[in-house]
């Protein structure tokens, strides 16, 4: 069954203490008998105690990135099994960030979404056409790449450990949002491409979540399409008040 979810992007923001008020804030802001998933995704030294606070709450915690090798001498990374030790079951991959900053390819992410999935993790996988993409009218195949070389090589039974987080790259953190009706244009098309490849139940039953300067003001006119099932939240999602109604948008 299709989720709703709104998910928290923290980024490279909020220390410890930081974390912890966050944390309050929104566990006090966040009603418990939600329908919708609410996901949050702090920076790696704050992951561990931020799933021992969420313990007890509807509130998940996520991983914004880790690394596709199970251990070894890769100096400053994370595994899966690392995140599993701390009771870290999400995991980000494919951020516009990471593909831009770091380098990642379509191909490390589909080593590093095998790895998550071997683990039974969930992936949170970002994907999105850059702004030359769409002045191009290159949007829907550069899409549709990225999808296939990150993801088609996977089973179908696999796709229920996937959400999918549309993220045009022109809107993420820039104050640009796309607009309702592109944001469903492609969400249609998205779930197209997933129905052609692996039929009518996995596109029916995949969630996928829109990102790109979503914020209280806009959000609930995002998420009233019928094919945008939440969203991936960047800036807003370092304010509880904004968060929260996000998450009570959809
Ligand atoms: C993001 O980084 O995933 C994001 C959507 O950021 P923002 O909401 O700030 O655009």
């Amino acid at each position: 069954m299709r989720q709703r979810i709104v998910a928290g992007n923290w980024k490279m923001h909020k220390n410890a203490e930081e974390t912890e008020d966050l944390l309050n804030e929104l566990i006090d802001k966040i009603p418990t008998d939600l329908d919708q998933r609410v996901i949050v995704a702090p920076t790696f030294v704050n992951l561990s105690a931020a799933a021992d606070h969420l313990e007890f709450t509807p509130i998940e915690v996520a991983a914004q990135n880790m690394h596709q090798a199970e251990g070894g001498a890769f100096t400053g990374e994370i595994s899966a099994g690392m995140l599993e030790s701390v009771g870290v079951r999400i995991v980000i991959l494919g951020h516009s960030e990471r593909r831009a900053y770091f380098h990642e390819t379509d191909a490390l992410l589909a080593a590093k979404v095998d790895t998550a999935l071997k683990h039974e993790m969930e992936v949170i996988f970002c994907f999105g056409e850059e702004l030359k993409d769409r002045h191009a009218g290159q949007h829907f195949n550069v899409v549709e790449n990225q999808l296939k070389d990150g993801l088609f090589h996977l089973e179908a039974s696999a796709w229920k450990n996937i959400i999918l987080a549309y993220e045009p790259v022109w809107a993420i953190g820039t104050g640009e949002t796309a607009s309702p009706e592109q944001a469903q244009e492609m969400h249609e098309f998205i779930r197209d491409i997933i129905r052609k490849n692996y039929g009518n139940t996995v596109a029916e039953d995949v969630s996928i979540l829109y990102g790109g300067s979503v914020k209280p003001e806009n959000a609930a006119e995002i998420f009233s399409k019928p094919d945008v099932d939440g969203g991936l939240i960047g800036g807003a999602a370092l304010k509880s008040d904004d968060f929260t109604k996000i998450v009570l948008a959809i």
